[in-house]
């Protein structure tokens, strides 16, 4: 296929980088997906004194001009989900149904915050003075950054670019390295649908320069980023000073509890797709399979056998279960991390090597490990088709284990029982809980996001992403 050539846009204009650089297509190798514009610090600089420029008017523009952009691009989204998922697909990996149904994700989130738009309030109060109002009001933040990983190379800056535009935010958009024609593409559509020059911009680039150059501006008021855990406590540190307003979502090391109650299908079912579809690569992945004991054989027998025989392979191909790993670095890591296990003393039962196919591409069967809690592979976020099943001898343990962790950003239940279903919604330590349902897999229009080392700041998604891209003011009037 076709080699995209993809510009950075600010200022309402087309700009090349300083540098160019490519992604190619973890299936194969030998595919150039994309050749992108790289910008250093000063590139980063002239979008954000553009978004800063063009903020004012933006802010004060009214709802329905918004509502109107927002819904042209998640209508563009929703029609072009074939084409746009098979780019992503190229370029991620994910395999075409996984690619094709996050753009349509992408569009409905555009279209949930084009009514946002519109639904914007207030609320007006009686003063505790005698004939005086009090009104509180929702206000744009001003220059939003907003800095994205790989791994939902559509639905991740939806769900950032949407609300901040929503509420009147002037925007500057990096994508992360790996995956710059997802992002360039959804630039594309947005730099159509009706934005002043400047309200929108995008900057491709390195974490170092692009991202530094956003984290390091005093004219950028907030920083939305989703990433790893050591990139978003640097980030952290880096605004603290300048009290910049951020927002991080990062790492998971999320339980899937199977209680001896369970329906043993719905539950092996529950943890193959939450461990090992989209690669593992996941945020919200269960990478920790908390079983009771009195159905650990069955349950680690039934799962076994699933994950051997799960088909890996082209993230094109039509029968393809499981798309190739993203890079040659998180490949080499889940490999380390397999080996890891072993010394550790965990048994491995199935999977973790890595297999050839037709075309060049970093495929790796999915691996499960029998561990023990204090193991790292039972601890640490891999970001892979890894995981591994803990032993529980009572709900009791096995909520103790699924807690037992730095992260917080899901858990899951597998049970028939209402009384343990309720109290691990109570007790479990996360921002979203599932019961019978996989780990991964969310709605977009829900708030998303976790406790603990896996997030900071006010939540993402859904009416709850008013937090984050609007501040608050109290208005006082003498009649
Ligand atoms: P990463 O931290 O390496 O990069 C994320 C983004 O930050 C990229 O765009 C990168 O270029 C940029 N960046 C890097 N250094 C920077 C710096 N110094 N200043 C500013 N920006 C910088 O993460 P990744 O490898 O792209 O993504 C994988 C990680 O993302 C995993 O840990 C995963 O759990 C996490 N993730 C979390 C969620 C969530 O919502 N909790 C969702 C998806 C992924």
């Amino acid at each position: 296929m076709a080699t995209l050539a993809c510009k950075n846009f600010f200022n309402g204009r087309w700009e090349t980088g300083v540098t160019t650089g490519i992604s190619t297509n973890p299936s194969d190798l030998d595919e150039v997906v994309a050749e992108y514009a790289r910008a250093d610090r000063n590139q980063t600089d002239l979008a954000i004194r553009a978004a800063a420029d063009a903020g004012p008017a933006w802010a004060f523009s009214t709802p329905q001009r918004r509502a109107d952009a927002l819904d042209t691009i998640g209508h563009e989204l929703l029609a072009r989900r074939d084409e746009l998922g098979t780019l992503l697909a190229r370029e991620e990996g994910k395999t075409l149904p996984e690619a094709t149904a996050e753009v349509a994700r992408a569009g409905q989130i555009f279209k949930f915050f084009a009514g946002e738009a519109l639904r914007t309030g207030g609320e007006r109060l009686a003063s505790t003075r005698v004939g005086v109002d009090v009104e509180v009001t929702r206000e744009p933040v001003g220059v939003v950054g907003l800095i994205a990983p790989w791994n939902f190379p559509f639905a991740i800056p939806a769900w950032k670019i949407a609300p901040a535009l929503a509420f009147g935010n002037s925007v500057v958009f990096k994508p992360a390295e790996l995956v710059p024609a997802c992002g360039w593409a959804l630039a594309e559509i947005i730099s159509r649908a009706g934005l002043p020059a400047g309200v929108f911009n995008l900057v491709m680039g390195s974490g170092r320069q692009v991202g530094q150059a956003l984290v390091d501006s005093p004219l950028v008021q907030a920083i939305s980023f989703t990433g790893s855990v050591g990139t978003g406590r640097q980030i952290l540190k880096d605004t603290a000073e300048r009290g910049t307003k951020v927002q991080l979502e990062m790492g998971g090391k999320n339980p899937l509890v199977v209680l001896a109650d369970a329906d043993l299908d719905q539950a092996v079912d529950c943890a193959v797709q939450g461990a090992f579809f989209s690669t593992g690569q996941r945020c919200t992945a269960s990478s920790r399979l908390i079983v009771e004991n009195r159905i650990l054989d069955r349950f680690v027998s039934r799962l076994r056998e699933r994950t051997g025989a799960l088909k890996v392979g082209h993230a094109l191909q039509r029968d393809t279960q499981i798309g190739p790993v993203v890079d040659a670095q998180q490949l080499q890591q889940n490999l380390e991390y397999v080996g890891i296990a072993r010394e550790e003393g965990a048994e491995h039962l199935v999977g973790g090597e890595t297999l050839e196919r037709a075309t060049r591409g970093h495929f790796m069967a999915p691996a499960l490990l029998l561990a023990e809690p204090q193991h790292r592979v039972a601890r640490e976020e891999i970001f892979g088709p890894v995981a591994c099943v803990l032993r529980a001898d009572s709900y009791e343990h096995a909520l103790e284990l699924a807690n037992d962790t730095p992260f917080g950003l899901c858990a899951g239940i597998c049970t028939t029982s209402l009384k343990h279903a309720t109290h691990f919604k109570r007790h479990a330590q996360v921002g979203m809980t599932m019961v019978n349902l996989p780990t991964a897999g969310v709605d977009h229009h829900v708030p998303f996001g976790g406790r603990k080392a896996s997030s900071h700041g006010s939540r993402e998604q859904g009416r709850y992403a008013a937090e984050f891209y609007t501040t608050v003011k109290t208005a006082y009037t003498q009649a």
